[in-house]
């Protein structure tokens, strides 16, 4: 079982294994992958928001392993609801249809391990309220987004959010949240979010240099 920011690296090219999906308990090319989304997010004993990327980072994710077993690649998605945003509901239909892989409308219950070292998944398929018990080579869980600012000494009192992102508060002052310290946000998001924090700092200064001339 690894996580999502693993897989990716397994996957690039330039990672541990040079691009190709290898098990880490035991080396065996995976193929058969199960993708488990809000694995600790919408849990309100862990992360209480979406983290808006992990279904997005899945699908893409969906990818990788059909461009790396063209004939025999597999992947299964065990999610909630899908969250794919604004407009990449036409990639979320594209891997629908895709048939190497299958969506489960579940929370996995329990994860177990079988005499040939794959990962079984139990659990109960909501569509149909079937039991499943199924073996995969490998578990990537679609791990959600916390924000680091929670272990950073800002000094005064910042607003935050009721999961530590970084409100846009007037008491907030000067301290303005960029990226991830404001909200769980894929990459052309953070970079929008963070081109807002910068003129916005830039006007702070720009008026309190006008009032001290
Ligand atoms: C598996 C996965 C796949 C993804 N795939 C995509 C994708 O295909 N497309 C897409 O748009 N988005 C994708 N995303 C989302 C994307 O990674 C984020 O949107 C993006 O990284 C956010 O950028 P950021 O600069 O806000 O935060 P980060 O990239 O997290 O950068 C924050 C930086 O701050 C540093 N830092 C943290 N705390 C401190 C500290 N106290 N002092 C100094 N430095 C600190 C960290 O080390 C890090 O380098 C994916 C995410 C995951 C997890
Ligand atoms: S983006 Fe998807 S996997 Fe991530 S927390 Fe939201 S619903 Fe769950």
């Amino acid at each position: 079982m690894i996580t999502s920011v693993e897989f990716e690296r397994l996957a690039d090219i330039h990672g541990p294994t040079g691009g190709k999906i290898l098990r880490p308990s035991d080396g065996k090319e995976a193929k058969n992958i199960a993708f488990i989304q809000c694995a600790g997010s919408r849990d309100e004993n862990h992360l209480r928001h979406c983290s808006r990327i992990c279904c997005m980072a899945s699908l893409k994710q969906t990818h990788y392993v059909r461009e790396k077993y063209p004939e025999d690649g597999k992947s299964t998605i065990y999610y909630i609801d899908i969250r794919a945003i604004d407009r990449f509901e036409d990639f979320y239909q594209k891997v629908q249809s895709d048939p190497s892989v299958s969506f489960i409308k579940s929370k996995v219950a329990k994860i177990t391990e079988d005499e040939h070292g794959n990962a079984v998944c139990h659990g109960v398929n909501t569509e149909g309220y079937k039991r499943y018990m199924t073996p995969h080579d490998l578990v990537v869980l679609a791990v959600g987004m916390e924000p680091s600012v929670k272990g950073i000494n800002i000094p005064g009192h910042i607003v935050a959010d009721s999961s530590g992102f970084i409100e846009a508060d007037p008491a907030n002052g000067a301290v303005f949240g960029a990226g991830c310290a404001s909200n769980a946000l894929d990459v052309n998001r953070a970079v929008q979010s963070a081109t807002a924090a910068a003129l916005r700092a830039i006007q702070v200064v720009n008026k309190v240099a006008k009032a001290e001339a």
